[in-house]
């Protein structure tokens, strides 16, 4: 029986019964403590008000990495730990993971020999989960790996190693090794206040499903706040006179076709105008470009990129390629929201704030986890529970995620293709084509995006709505957003017929996914 079914995992809900472990938030954060949990043998119930994520988890730069800029910050014990979770993530996840060799170009000997020694160091740190030597690459070589690359004045570059990774996919495969460890997962679910004890203790949360509107009380022996930009809102719930603890930092992508790169190779712009780091990352067919680091006051699910981010990248990036890319050439643009714990000193810029994460927990027993980053998740989950358990909030139970295999797991796949990234799930999706010769086809030309996988999303991965299914099932939205708004009608055909809907759910998810894409694409037409 396929466990991951939003309406099985609903059942579980029992007024009366007591969890060891409430989650709110189904990100990466939230997601990585549920496993930790389940895994350690707690009771553990996780509620996400969207889908599983889709707030920032969905809309990182897509690396898992010890972070070269915070090396150069001089902070290396973060990178030190960010390496080793890198190593460990390509361990347990090998079919959503790959070795990114990224380059750096150099414009001057001095840059190269002064990014080859500090690489070297950043391989030394990496120690026994080394995934890859860096070393400094002459002009040709360069040119070579990357053609697209702009040649006057190129002096020399540096080649060395990180991970790249789907981020949406890791969040679902989370989601459904938590299941597999006997854990609770519900999407749709939000979390509208916290249940106190008479004593001020909080001991439990009311929440709402969002398609029933049913509201369920649910009693926990810890609540867990990992809901990133939105912990003032859950810590207000707490406290309302408390002041905000989290500044959101917006990064943009743009997302452009392949041809302005011409590789299998990443590049990495260590420090831009704004001193910034630049990414160009191939994913799927294409390559992402990002990111920025924006400080804003509000924040929502769905921020939009500002028109002087939009600049700055396509400039930065223009400076680099030799194709400079424009406005016309993006096919997707996506923005997300770093959870960066607020400051008191104003001048801090965002980027020189701590990535580190902190665990806080208030005089009522909520416990806030706030910042950190997706590579170093199993980390954060694993101090959450230390700490929890230090606090005496749980009984001791020891940590076993070091080398969790993650949902998915297979590695050395005979043949790389298209569905790979489903890691042993691809058997039964190309069970699924076998069953119905049209189920093969691609859902759109181009892409190679079948029905079957709708279908696997709605059967075994809780995909709920037309955007869970091309935003995160399948990453058709990030990848071409023009492309995403042609394939909802067929999207929502299959879905209607799979979840039992009517026409008027079908028309009401063409228009709404619609409206939702045209904010990823520019030069709205
Ligand atoms: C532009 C950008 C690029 C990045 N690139 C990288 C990278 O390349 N590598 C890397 O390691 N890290 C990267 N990061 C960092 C990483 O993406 C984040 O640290 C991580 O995704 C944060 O996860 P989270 O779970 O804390 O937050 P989120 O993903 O935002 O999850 C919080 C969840 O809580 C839910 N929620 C909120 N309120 C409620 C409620 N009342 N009830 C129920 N649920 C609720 C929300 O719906 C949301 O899904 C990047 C971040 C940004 C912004």
């Amino acid at each position: 029986m396929n466990l991951f079914d939003r309406g099985l995992q609903l059942e579980s809900i029992n007024e009366n019964y007591e969890w060891d472990i409430l989650v709110i938030g189904g990100g990466a954060t939230g997601l990585g403590i549920a496993v930790d949990a389940a895994t350690r043998g707690f009771k553990t119930l996780l509620l996400e008000q969207a889908d599983f994520a889709k707030g920032t988890s969905s809309r990182s730069t897509k690396l898992v990495h010890g972070g070269v800029r915070y090396l150069a910050q001089g902070n290396i014990a973060l990178v030190k730990e960010a390496l080793k979770e890198r190593g460990l993530l390509l361990q347990n996840a090998p079919h959503l993971t790959k070795n990114e060799s990224i380059i750096i170009p150099c414009y001057s000997w001095f840059r190269g020999m002064f990014y080859t020694i500090g690489l070297k160091f950043y391989d030394w740190l990496s120690g026994k989960l080394s995934i890859g030597k860096s070393r400094l690459i002459g002009k040709k070589e360069i040119i070579e790996r990357l053609p697209a690359i702009k040649k006057a004045s190129l002096k020399c570059g540096v080649l060395f190693h990180d991970g790249t990774f789907d981020d949406a996919r890791l969040a679902l495969n989370l989601a459904q090794t938590c299941v597999e460890n006997d854990g609770v997962v519900i999407n749709y679910c939000k979390v509208l206040s916290l249940v106190k004890s008479r004593d001020s203790q909080i001991v439990g949360a009311t929440f709402i499903d969002k398609e029933t509107q049913v509201i369920y009380e649910v009693k926990a022996k810890a609540v867990i706040n990992a809901t990133g930009v939105f912990a003032d809102d859950i810590l207000k719930m707490d406290a309302p006179e408390d002041q905000p603890i989290i500044r959101p930092s917006q990064g943009i992508h743009l997302v452009l076709d392949n041809s302005f790169l011409q590789s299998k190779d990443a590049m990495m712009i260590p420090h831009t105008d704004d001193g910034r780091v630049l990414f160009a990352i191939p994913w799927y067919q294409n390559v992402i470009v990002g990111t920025t680091d924006t400080p804003l006051q509000i924040h929502s699910l769905e921020p939009r990129a500002l028109d002087n981010e939009i600049d700055f990248v396509l400039n930065t990036a223009g400076k680099y390629l030799s194709k400079t890319p424009s406005r016309k050439d993006v096919l997707s643009v996506f923005a997300g929201l770093r959870p960066l714990a607020a400051t008191t000193d104003s001048s801090e810029k965002t980027k020189e704030i701590s990535r580190s994460h902190k665990v806080i927990i208030s005089k009522s027993g909520l416990v806030s986890i706030i910042g950190g980053k997706w590579t170093t998740y199993r980390k954060m989950a694993e101090d959450t529970l230390s700490k929890i358990i230090r606090y005496k909030m749980l009984p001791f139970k020891k940590c076993v995620t070091e080398d969790l295999k993650i949902h998915g797991y297979e590695i050395a796949q005979s043949e790389i293709d298209s569905l790979s990234i489903y890691g042993s799930d691809t058997i039964g999706i190309k069970k699924l084509m076998a069953e119905n010769a049209s189920w093969k086809a691609p859902l759109v030309e181009g892409m190679e995006f079948t029905e079957a996988q709708v279908i696997w999303a709605v059967r075994n991965e809780m995909a709920r709505t037309v955007e869970d299914v091309v935003a995160r099932r399948t990453r058709i939205l990030f990848i071409d957003a023009r492309v995403a708004c042609k394939v909802a009608s067929k999207v929502a055909e299959i879905m209607m017929k799979e979840l039992e809907k009517d026409v008027a759910w079908k028309n009401n998810q063409i228009l709404t996914f619609q409206q939702l894409a045209k904010g990823y694409w520019l030069d709205n037409d």
